[in-house]
């Protein structure tokens, strides 16, 4: 333990010195009152947004068109000037982001996207970015210095797990790739797990859950751990407590996505997100742009301060959310967003043009009756609930309980079917709670 904290002490000081930098500030950041935090948030939300606007054809062409008048980007009402973009934006207009002579800083990634095809955006090499991981990781007493386990998607080959394995030695990382969830890629990773006693499992919650429900099934307990942080869909209570009672730790949600990274992370506390305002700003708009009071649920808007490779300036993320008025009992004065909601698109619309919002809730009163489900709208608006049925010797009726209101909002106007099954189909790394084959409309 202490070799490890010495010799991650030590790299902040040498070779990952910006790393140390840059934690130590966030650190500081953290506690700063309410109003310096703003001005902070703003004067850095102005800058890379004129650094945008100069260094990139898209956004200076998107800046002019909106009339933004550069110099007064500090402001508020200005700043509303700023045109939104949406992933259609940055997909189309991909070479026009990208400043020039910025490849030497540029690392490419690549977004699955749950809907849709994928898009390619560029991360800025000079940033480092995992310090905000580390301050968030510290709100749970997980230091970074820690033992992490990771369930997601990593297609590291073995030169990179090897060059990984180096630069965290000795703090060990253990991975279980989100693609592979066969028993014996669980059981490998249950074995690991018990063998290094990690402060951290950190995953995409339909994963966690997954090897969560292997635990279980298979009469197996882990070594609690200190934490576990789930990212990438919705943490629906239901799900929470899950993971929480068979893993044996609290469960914290994280809001990340590939086009911004991290941006947003529950405290001890588990009530809202502290947005990491010091490095992104998050905006909850309505459907013409506007900004939302506290507690109104809206789109989530994002704008990365940092990255100058491939800026990301209010960039509608998909997700849908509302900011939270008041302090945080915890002491951070970041602002807080309630957990967000699930793609946008993670909804269910009848003929009529009702919008079925919620869905993921739907089993939060029912933990014990329902292990996995799927929400499944075919393009003629037939829904389908997939359950994987629980232990409770009333699981069944319970669905069925819980399911009414649903049936009660559609009142008749398409058919809603309950299919118990033994398995849900594993779509890639990120389970899909509520799909819909309904083609969009145009906004
Ligand atoms: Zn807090």
């Amino acid at each position: 333990m202490d070799l490890r904290r010495r010799s991650f002490t030590a790299k902040l000081r040498t070779v990952r010195r910006s790393s140390g930098e840059y934690l130590a500030e966030l650190e500081r950041n953290q506690f700063l009152d309410p109003d310096a935090l703003a001005s902070l948030e703003a004067r850095r939300a102005a800058d890379i947004a004129r650094f945008a606007a100069e260094a990139t054809p898209f956004y200076r062409r998107r800046f002019d068109e909106h009339g933004v008048d550069l110099a007064r980007l500090e402001d508020p009402d200005e700043w509303q000037r700023v045109p939104v973009t949406d992933r259609a934006h940055l997909k189309a207009n991909e070479a026009d982001l990208r400043p020039a002579g910025s490849e030497r800083h540029a690392r490419e990634a690549l977004t699955a996207g749950s809907t849709g095809e994928p898009l390619r955006t560029a991360h800025d090499t000079r940033v480092p970015n995992l310090a905000l991981a580390w301050r968030m990781y510290r709100w749970w007493g997980v230091q970074p210095w820690d033992d992490l386990a990771r369930v997601g998607r990593w297609g590291f080959g073995r030169l990179e797990t090897v060059r990984n394995r180096l630069q965290w030695w000795p703090s060990r990382q253990l991975y279980l790739d989100a693609r592979l969830l066969d028993a014996d890629a669980m059981l490998a990773f249950h074995r690991d797990l018990v063998r290094t006693r990690p402060a951290l499992i950190e995953g995409y919650v339909g994963a966690v859950l997954e090897f969560a429900a292997f635990v279980e099934r298979t009469g197996r307990t882990i070594p609690p751990p200190v934490a576990i942080a789930t990212s990438a869909a919705p943490l629906p209570p239901s799900t929470r407590r899950r993971i929480e009672t068979v893993l044996g730790a609290p469960v914290y949600d994280e809001y990340r996505d590939s086009e911004a990274l991290w941006m947003a992370g529950e405290c001890r506390r588990q009530d809202g997100l502290h947005v990491f305002a010091d490095a992104r700003r998050i905006e909850v708009l309505d459907p013409d742009g506007r900004p939302l009071p506290a507690g109104e649920i809206g789109d989530l808007v994002v704008t990365d301060f940092t990255n100058r490779v491939f800026p990301i300036i209010r960039y509608r993320t998909g997700d849908r959310g509302a900011l939270i008025d008041g302090p945080c009992a915890c002491g951070v004065t970041l602002p807080r967003v309630a957990q967000p909601e699930g793609r946008a698109i993670d909804m269910l619309r009848l003929p009529s043009g009702t919008a079925l919002t919620h869905i993921t809730a739907m089993f939060a009163k029912h933990p014990a009756s329902v292990r996995l489900f799927q929400v499944h709208q075919r393009d003629d608006f037939s829904i389908t609930v997939k359950v994987v049925l629980g232990d409770e010797a009333d699981a069944l009726r319970h669905v069925e309980e819980a399911v009414e209101p649903l049936r009660r909002r559609i009142a008749g106007e398409v058919p809603l079917t309950i299919e118990v099954v033994d398995a849900l189909p594993y779509t890639g790394a990120k389970t899909k709670y509520v799909i819909s084959d309904v083609p969009l409309r145009d906004a």
